[in-house]
């Protein structure tokens, strides 16, 4: 009954690690937060889109690491942060489930983070020869990190979709999600879709008046 808890525990707590990651990346890494907590959080958005995106497009996606990079990874204070803002939900589950289950909840989180920068850094830079590293160069792990590579080169092709850089929940459940440079997520369609009716909408209006 314990291990079935845990488990459960642990699912829940990978969803909601996908919903965050999403989330953050989405509106304070791409998102201009100058208001909120005072301001705190936009050199995150500073750094990620004004200076981590653009150096990585396209062409330079995959590029070996020169020896004075600047780090891409989103600094010491994150995992403290993260196990700040998820302590409720330790103590909820810790109370209400047990320590094990309890315990699974920073252990999750922690993981999931590792993973978020292991991926984001490993993407980013193969070996500094160019040629990838053997657990990217052998079946089934080369393909797994394939899947996730590609999310994320298109990622910085389009900064509106593949929020997630770990496992895709958030960009599945709210349409961010393409794994083909030349597929629009039905999310990216849809907010396309509304802006060019709102101008035509304004631009009648204009029509009418100038009439
Ligand atoms: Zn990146
Ligand atoms: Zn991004």
């Amino acid at each position: 009954m314990t291990f079935l808890i845990v488990i459960t525990v642990a699912l829940a707590c990978v969803i909601l690690c996908s919903v965050i990651e999403g989330l953050f990346h989405q509106y304070i890494l791409h998102t201009p937060q100058q208001k909120l907590f005072g301001g705190a959080l936009y050199l995150s958005y500073h750094y990620h889109a004004v200076e981590h995106h653009p150096a990585y497009r396209a062409e330079h996606y995959h590029r070996p690491a020169p020896d004075t990079e600047a780090p891409i990874s989103l600094g010491p204070l994150m995992w403290p942060a993260l196990m700040l803002f998820t302590s409720p939900i330790t103590v909820g589950v810790w109370y209400f489930l047990g320590w094990k289950a309890g315990i699974t909840v920073p252990i999750v989180f922690t993981l999931y983070y590792i993973s978020y920068e292991f991926l984001h850094w490993h993407m980013h830079f193969p070996k500094k020869d160019g040629s990838p590293r053997w657990y990217h160069a052998f079946p089934p792990s080369s393909q797994l990190f394939k899947w996730f590579d590609k999310r994320h080169y298109i990622h910085h092709i389009a900064d509106d979709r593949n929020y997630n850089v770990v496992w895709p929940i958030y960009d599945l459940l709210f349409g961010h999600y393409t794994t083909d440079e030349k597929v629009v997520p039905w999310a990216v369609r849809r907010r396309k879709a509304r802006a060019l009716r709102k101008s035509q909408e304004i631009r009648k209006q204009l029509e009418k008046k100038v009439s």
